[in-house]
């Protein structure tokens, strides 16, 4: 994105910032620094008021969300609560007019990517939130997205099953071509599932680079302290 500016009253963002194909983002920053707003920018749920969001070579700013081939991942999951397990997941294929075929076999093989298939019949009220959260992610990751977008996707999960699933993110994340953006309060979870990294504070983007030179040469003291150090 370049130049990208929303402004709410009394708060502006105005970001520019570049992800490599195939690469994971992650999104540091305090609470209110923007990083919900930027992926709906992203994802079309928002207008910028300036600025252009590019994918490739083609332009997103004008396509309405679903012409942008991205999938969304939110921290209440927002799964469809009266559909099973398989049902959720092959809803954005169904929209998408895939053939039955189809829909099963790539159904099937993301329940596989995210070891849901014993779980296939249950509804939603029937799953631990691990499992939920598996299956937003799959139902995201079904209809091949280009770009995937994660609000916090773990952040309603205990200590435990945080740590587990975000192994399991980040091998998803590797086995596939998909370029993500994640957003997240928790540095540990931005350094591991992420090749760069890029700080938000109030709107604007503080530093941004890998992970460990982010951690090795924070930009200031306020960088340093966010990120965890102690003096
Ligand atoms: P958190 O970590 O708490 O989720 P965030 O970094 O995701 O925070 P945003 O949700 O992007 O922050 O919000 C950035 C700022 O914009 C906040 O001050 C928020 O109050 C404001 N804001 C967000 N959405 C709206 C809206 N629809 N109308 C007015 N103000 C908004
Ligand atoms: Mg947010």
């Amino acid at each position: 994105m370049e130049d990208v500016r929303k402004s709410y009253p009394g708060f502006v963002l105005r970001a520019t910032l570049e992800v490599p194909l195939g690469q994971t983002l992650a999104l540091l920053g305090p609470s209110g620094s923007g990083k919900s707003t930027l992926l709906r920018l992203v994802a079309g749920l928002e207008t910028p008021e300036a600025g252009r969001i590019t994918f490739g070579d083609t332009d997103l700013t004008p396509l309405p969300p679903e012409r942008r081939g991205v999938g969304l991942v939110f921290q209440d999951y927002a799964l469809f609560p009266h559909l099973t397990v398989y049902e959720n997941i092959a809803f954005g294929l169904r929209e998408g007019r895939w053939n039955e075929a189809r829909i099963e076999s790539r159904v099937r093989e993301m329940l596989e990517l995210t070891h849901l298939s014993p779980h296939a019949r249950k509804r939603p009220e029937a799953l631990s939130g691990g499992e939920r959260q598996r299956v937003a992610l799959a139902r995201a990751l079904a209809p091949e997205p280009r770009l995937l977008l994660l609000d916090e996707p773990l952040g309603a999960l205990d200590l435990r099953l945080r740590e587990e699933l975000l192994l399991e993110l980040r091998d998803i994340l590797r086995r596939t071509t998909v370029t993500a953006l994640v957003v997240t309060h928790d540095q540990a979870e931005a350094f591991l599932l992420a090749d760069r990294v890029t700080v938000l504070r109030a709107g604007r983007v503080v530093q941004s680079g890998s992970p460990e030179g982010l951690y090795l040469r924070p930009q200031d003291v306020w960088t340093a302290r966010f990120l965890g150090h102690r003096n």
